[in-house]
């Protein structure tokens, strides 16, 4: 490898630091010179801030007043790769770049020295008096060899206190020593046993890892259906990228439920890998951000910020449940972490796997348009199949306005109790209930800041507004009409599916699953592993218990409202629903007894229903392209949403007003505005919002022209744009 270009001292530099001010800035090169990349502290007016060597200075200003570089710091300089990664997301996204440098410098102290940590190892002499429990600590060292412990770590293995062990350092038995906290991540083996593999994830598994062996850019769309084994076939592709040295990350939504995961790559590859997510601590976040720009992690397995971490060299990027909507950021920095992903590894020559039993339309057209390669993996383990799929015509079932489960759906749960089985009644909806209603007055309970309805969440005993995250107590008294006693909930949530499942099975165990009703992920974990064992009969559950699971006793899925996804104006609202249902659908018979899914719907004619229904999922994704190929809507035209946004409705309105008659730069394009309206919410956490849409063909140069239009409205005071290409929802 070579080492990047160096400046001598003096040289004039530019530096990119996290600050907004929409340019690189011109430096010195400090004493002892510096490397293009390297992480260098500036001075910047009276502060000092962090920066990254981006490339000569432009001298387009009075040299003598050109500062110098204070420090430089001790981490490997930033690769030209993610260099350019950076700039490449930012014109992507029109995003400025320093907003970028900051997803990419996401650890606290970077410019801090290695701090350390006093470690304990056997020392060279014995103790003057044995004890029972002196004995314990020197035997457990001794059991691990010359490892080395903390003070915790080794006298809660010894399971002793830890003055013990302390009395045995004054002694000489056992060894103090400092070491820098931020250690190596184990080394993983790829070269172990995996688990046994059939024989079309044999030959999808020897494929990947092929690729991954060529050292080229490469996407491959996996496709499988729930327990088809993608987790075992692209873990070999992993295996194949650790095997040549290089480092390999895997990217999954809902992050704090993936101790199932951890266990498989340990078991796979015997030890752990990182983990990067947003719960992580700032001292494991430095310490992955470390190692993985020395090499020392193999293997990251991370939420979409992942990404940005500075990868030596990095071969494999696998973007599991590649459809779901929680790759994309929706606030700050607008991106799709899946289409960056693809970026990414076109730059450093890595490849790319996106798995998922229920793709999104845009990977599918790619897939079919020969772009990406497809591997489909058809065989689930064992006998099980994909489960038998009906709807429950809810017109014909008559249910009283408080019920929600249809004596066909109770008919069959109960069937599951006597032969022992587990059932599933899946609601995507949190809380007790959606609308709370006055009877006196017609009142319906919103939220101050924002244009939505306060959910009553009765396990927590308040109303919670599912936009801004606002809570208030349950009022005894309407706050309009001030009349007692008269507030109603109305529609079900997944707490009030659970009182009506309690009522019609009293003798049954329930379960009730939201992330929301347990104090932490561990909690959560720790109640769905008790389910899997079979601690429940019925589970009751949102969208949680559609992701990854596994419950081998599961044999009836009972969707309550299969038509809830098809509302609302979201162009990709058939796509969601359809993968949602099969994903649900596919929680059942898993084991060796085959699964039945019913859908209660209003609307069983409609072609979405039907699509699921029939399981035709290759028909379905060519009649929804066709449909959005005649609509020019992604992936066959191009789209970006304008989000404009203030506490003054007429002054938002007015910027754009603006927007829409200078549209100049895009229709020198051929690309179309829509709006400007009011948001589908229109007022978030007390800013009034008003939305653009623009339109264009999908070889048009969306970006350039996007940035000179908005650069006409000047954002004057608490006026915000956000601009987000490829919008993923239109709320
Ligand atoms: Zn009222
Ligand atoms: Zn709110």
């Amino acid at each position: 490898m070579s080492l990047p270009q160096f400046y001598d001292p003096g040289a004039l530099i530019g530096v990119l630091t996290t600050q907004p001010l929409g340019r690189v800035l011109d430096y010195r090169a400090p004493e002892g010179g510096c490397h293009l990349g390297a992480f260098v502290e500036v001075p910047l007016g009276p502060r000092k801030v962090v920066g990254v060597v981006w490339g000569p200075g432009q001298g387009d200003y009075d040299r003598s007043k050109i500062r110098a570089v204070l420090r430089v710091l001790d981490v490997a300089p930033m690769r030209a790769e993610m260099r350019s990664f950076l700039e490449r997301a930012a014109d992507y996204t029109l995003t400025p770049l320093p907003a970028m440098l900051r997803l990419a410098t996401r650890a606290p102290g970077l410019g801090d020295p290695p701090s350390m940590r006093k470690i304990y190892r056997r020392g060279s002499s014995e103790p003057d008096k044995m004890t029972a429990a002196r004995r314990k600590v020197l035997d457990a060292l001794h059991d691990y060899g010359d490892l080395s412990f903390t003070l915790k770590e080794l006298a809660e293995m010894a399971g002793v206190g830890t003055s013990v062990v302390k009395g045995l350092v004054a002694q000489g038995a056992v060894a103090e020593e400092t070491s820098p906290r931020d250690l190596p991540f184990p080394r993983l083996d790829p070269a172990r046993d995996g688990k046994a593999l059939t024989a079309d994830q044999a030959a999808g598994a020897c494929d990947l890892a092929d690729a991954v062996r060529s050292e080229r850019y490469g996407t491959t769309l996996l496709r499988g259906v729930t327990g088809s084994g993608k987790t075992e076939v692209y873990l070999e592709a992993v295996a194949a990228a650790l095997s040549a040295g290089r480092q390999a990350l895997v990217l999954l939504p809902e992050i704090a439920l993936t101790a199932e995961f951890l266990t498989r790559v340990q078991a796979r590859f015997g030890a752990k890998p990182a983990e990067w997510h947003s719960g992580a601590t700032m001292t494991e976040r430095r310490r992955i951000w470390r190692m993985v720009g020395q090499g020392d992690a193999q293997l990251v397995i991370g939420a979409r910020s992942a990404l940005f971490l500075p990868y030596q060299n990095l071969g494999l990027i696998v973007v599991d449940e590649e459809h779901d909507t929680s790759y994309k950021q929706e606030e700050g920095v607008l991106y799709n972490a899946r289409d960056m992903a693809v970026l990414r590894a076109s730059i450093c020559g890595a490849q790319v796997v996106l798995a998922s039993a229920t793709p999104s339309l845009e990977s599918w057209v790619n897939a079919t348009a020969g772009k990406y390669r497809r591997l489909e993996l058809t065989s689930r383990y064992g006998p099980a199949v994909m489960p038998e799929m009906r709807a429950i015509d809810m017109r014909a079932e008559n249910l009283p306005s408080n019920r929600w489960i249809s004596g066909v759906l109770q008919r069959e749960v109960q069937a599951r109790l006597e032969r022992g089985e587990q059932s599933l009644l899946f609601i995507n909806r949190r809380g007790y209930a959606p609308i709370t209603l006055c009877r006196a007055c017609g009142h319906q309970i919103g939220c101050d800041h924002c244009d939505a309805r306060m959910v009553e969440h009765r396990f927590l005993k308040r109303l919670v507004c599912h936009q801004c995250g606002e809570t208030k107590p349950m009022p005894q008294v309407c706050p309009s009409c001030n009349v007692e006693g008269k507030l109603a909930a109305v529609g079900p949530g997944v707490e009030r599916l659970g009182e009506e499942a309690t009522e019609l099975f009293p003798d049954a165990r329930i379960a009730t699953l939201s992330s929301d009703m347990y104090g932490s992920a561990r909690a959560l974990k720790a109640e769905i592993e008790g389910i899997a064992e079979g601690t429940a009969d019925v589970i009751i559950g949102t969208q949680l218990v559609a992701k990854g699971h596994n419950f081998p006793k599961l044999t009836l899925v009972g969707v309550i409202d299969a038509d809830l996804g098809l509302q609302g104006s979201d162009l990709r609202a058939a796509e969601r629903t359809f993968q949602l249902m099969r994903q649900v659908a596919g929680r059942a018979g898993r084991a060796e007894k085959p699964g039945t899914a019913l859908m209660q719907t209003y609307q069983p004619e409609h072609p979405v229903i039907r699509a699921i229904l029939a399981g035709d999922e290759d028909k379905f994704w060519a009649a929804e392209a066709g449909e959005r190929e005649a609509a020019g809507v992604p992936p066959y035209g191009r789209m970006a949403g304008i989000i404009l946004s203030g506490p003054d409705v007429a002054r938002v309105f007015d910027a754009g007003n603006l927007l829409a008659r200078q549209d100049g730069p895009l229709r020198a394009i051929g690309a179309q505005v829509f709006g400007p309206a009011p948001a589908p919410i229109a007022r978030v956490r007390g800013r009034h919002r008003v939305r653009l849409l623009v339109k264009a063909e999908k070889t048009a140069p969306l970006q350039a022209a996007l940035a000179k239009w908005v650069a006409q409205v000047p954002l004057r005071g608490d006026l915000r744009l956000a601009v987000d290409i490829d919008p993923q929802s239109f709320y």
